[in-house]
């Protein structure tokens, strides 16, 4: 399961060959997200499969991963898992996009090609939280911002993962 999916794809192609895509998109190949996760998520595991319904190239299978994310109350981590479900028709023709199969999502890509990684991490967009928060936060926290020396929002950067990459390269 190590094969990447830094590939480019032609879907028509793929549909007629109903080609099998498995493989993982690891930390360091995220371009979307890589800045709103930390290093430790588990890599995105990926089983999709190129069908035809009627004369659309369809993608179904699932994409799912376990990412570590800040909590944007407390700033400790915590863990967002991501279950996919895809069901996508897939269109290079804006006015295909009120056609598309019933049960199925239009995704747009240019040209006659695909770029897996990027329509897989696409996917993943659509399903993480802007902000994320423990239901229950593990340490305390500050009980009211009555004080006026308390702004806890000057704290957050815009890449809080910035420090524990750095670490991690020593
Ligand atoms: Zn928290």
């Amino acid at each position: 399961m190590s094969k990447s999916l830094q590939i480019e794809v032609n879907p028509l192609l793929c549909a007629s060959q109903e080609r099998v895509i498995l493989g993982e998109l690891s930390y360091a190949e995220l371009k979307q997200i890589q800045q709103d996760i930390a290093p430790s998520s588990s890599a995105i595991t990926v089983e999709l499969m190129f069908t035809k319904v009627r004369k659309f190239v369809v993608l179904t299978g699932r994409i799912s991963s376990n990412l570590v994310v800040q909590c944007a109350a407390c700033l400790e981590l915590t863990d967002i898992e991501v279950d996919i479900d895809v069901k996508l028709a897939l269109i290079n023709n804006e006015g295909l996009m009120s056609l598309v199969p019933d049960g199925y999502e239009p995704y747009l890509f240019e040209g006659d090609k695909l770029l897996m990684s990027e329509l897989i991490e696409s996917e993943v967009v659509l399903v993480l939280p802007s902000i994320v928060r423990h239901d229950v936060c593990p340490i305390e926290l500050p009980k009211s911002s009555a004080s006026k020396d308390f702004m806890p929002e000057t704290e957050v950067k815009k890449n809080p993962f910035g420090a524990l990459e750095s670490l991690k390269k020593h």
